[in-house]
């Protein structure tokens, strides 16, 4: 019968994203009340030695897998390496961060396995001795509980920054896991990956996020919204209709069509609020909004409003969080 949790370690430049970890401290807490055991499996290629650190988040077993064929995500050959590890261990849930490449990976792995998966969860608890995800649903307006008794395993992909990352000692066993690919399972990157290289922590795993919309006026009206950023350590967004002209990148969309993010401070500048946008940031733990329109939607969501010019209001904020 299956039992126990698996987690998807992700890695990006030689580090496990931040919500394993999370995801492995909320883990941990529902294996202390079931008695299962806690796994974690990293995939790629040179990233054995950061088996430790799932331990010291509470991972008992850590499945490496490793190749150097799998140096490069790719979507069929991780899915094909999660499947079978899946179908031979039978975890009674498989679980992913809901970041780009977690949505991706845990869709396919999904199908390979014909498991029931709910993405976007912000927390999982044990109610009536069944594993009950929450997620957001009609852009934000309600919260779902839902279960999936009938899949073995269940799958979910878990939001960034909704959970808290606590260490807490596993038995950090390390098993080498035997990669099985063949040419069917490969696809090549034949064009260049390109890499964007920012001093400035990625949007879905960012505690404070500096968001702008049309009321930036243009490309250049970021740079005020990119100091306050800066002091701050944060990340920058925007709304689509800054990305939609061209204003700024579309991987710093904010929103249904684009990222989901919890940070826990998040300023919404020159954003009027529209549901869409609301969808991806509405769980930030603390949210500044500043607008000169004080009937702006996104007052009702904001915990502190300001009413007022950004290019006045933004610059002041930066000069005064610098000297504290
Ligand atoms: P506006 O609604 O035009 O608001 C601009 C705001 O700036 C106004 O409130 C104005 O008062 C304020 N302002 C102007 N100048 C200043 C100033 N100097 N100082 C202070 N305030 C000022 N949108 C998203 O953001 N993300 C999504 O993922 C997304 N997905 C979508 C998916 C679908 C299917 C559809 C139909 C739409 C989607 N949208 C999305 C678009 C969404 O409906 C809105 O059009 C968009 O969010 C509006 O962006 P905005 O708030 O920047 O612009």
């Amino acid at each position: 019968m299956a039992k126990g949790i698996l987690v998807f370690a992700e890695v990006k430049d030689g580090k496990v994203k931040n919500v394993a970890f999370e995801m492995l401290s909320a883990g941990r807490k529902i294996a202390g009340q079931t008695g299962d055991e806690l796994a974690a499996v990293l995939i790629g290629k040179g990233v054995a030695g950061l088996a430790g650190s799932l331990a010291e988040y509470g991972a008992d077993k850590i499945y490496v897998a490793e190749d150097d064929k799998l140096a490069q995500y790719t979507t069929d050959a991780y899915s094909k390496v999660l499947a079978d590890l899946i179908k031979e261990t039978d975890p009674a849930t498989v679980l992913f961060g809901c970041t780009v490449l977690g949505r991706d990976l845990a869709a396919k792995t999904a199908q390979k396995v014909k498991a029931g998966l709910l993405s976007d969860c912000i927390a999982m608890e044990i109610e009536g001795g069944n594993l009950v995800f929450t997620r957001p649903v009609y852009s934000g307006k309600a919260l779902l509980k839902a279960g999936i008794p009938e899949s073995s395993p269940a799958m979910a992909t878990i939001r960034p920054n909704v959970l808290t990352a606590e260490p807490g000692a596993g038995k950090g066993e390390v098993v080498n896991y035997a990669v099985k690919l063949d040419a069917g399972d490969l696809r090549q990157v034949i064009k260049d990956v390109i890499l964007q290289i920012s001093s400035r922590p990625e949007l879905t795993e960012a505690n404070v996020i500096v968001s702008g919309g049309r009321g930036m006026k243009g490309p250049e009206g970021f740079k005020v919204l990119e100091d306050l950023a800066d002091v701050l350590g944060g990340a920058v967004g925007a709304s689509r209709a800054a990305v939609d002209a061209g204003w700024i990148g579309q991987n710093l969309q904010v929103g249904q069509t684009g990222k989901v993010v919890s940070p826990t401070l998040y300023f919404a500048c020159g954003i009027s609020g529209a549901i869409q946008h609301m969808a991806g940031m509405s769980s930030s733990k603390c949210i500044v909004a500043i607008n000169k329109d004080e009937e702006a939607a996104i007052f009702r969501v904001a915990d502190y409003g300001i009413v007022g010019d950004l290019f006045e209001v933004v610059p002041i904020l930066t000069e005064e969080i610098k000297k504290v």
